[in-house]
């Protein structure tokens, strides 16, 4: 129902790769959490991501961030997202969107992980 721009970001976690392109979407569905998932999983497999080494270059990575205020910590799936907030790639085009939203774990909102969030890696918001 709403999406960020885009943002160009150094790779993360593995940096000798290209530059990735993020954005942050905020989608409504009638199914489970795990199932949907599962549907984003098989997405990137038919977009023809093959799961090598972590965080290796990927032509696709979809991840789901936020569930409403839900905690999920079931084997495919931790809700919120472990890393979320340690992400200037994920919190910019997140404050975007739902700046106001507060994470469920650290009661604090988006803008408020964006300001403790010591990410040296610029996401710069990409010209339209
Ligand atoms: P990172 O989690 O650091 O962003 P990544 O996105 O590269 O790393 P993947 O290889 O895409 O990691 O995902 C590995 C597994 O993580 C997937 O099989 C998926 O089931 C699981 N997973 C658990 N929680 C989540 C989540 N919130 N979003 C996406 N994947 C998740
Ligand atoms: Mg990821
Ligand atoms: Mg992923």
């Amino acid at each position: 129902i709403r999406k960020s721009s885009d943002y160009l970001t150094a790779a993360w976690g593995n940096e000798d790769q290209p530059d990735f392109i993020n954005q942050v979407w905020e989608v409504v569905s009638e199914q489970p959490p795990v199932s949907v998932m599962d549907i984003l999983l098989d997405i990137e497999s038919s977009l023809g991501r093959q799961r090598t080494k972590r965080w290796n270059p990927r032509n696709i990575d979809l991840d789901i961030i936020f569930v409403d205020g839900h905690i999920i910590n079931h084997e495919r799936l931790t809700v919120p997202h472990p890393r979320m907030h340690l992400r200037n790639f994920v919190l910019l085009p997140l404050m975007e969107i739902q700046p106001d939203f507060k994470h469920p774990v650290f009661g604090m909102t988006v803008r408020e992980l964006k300001g403790w969030c010591i990410d040296i890696l610029p996401a710069k918001p990409m010209e339209e």
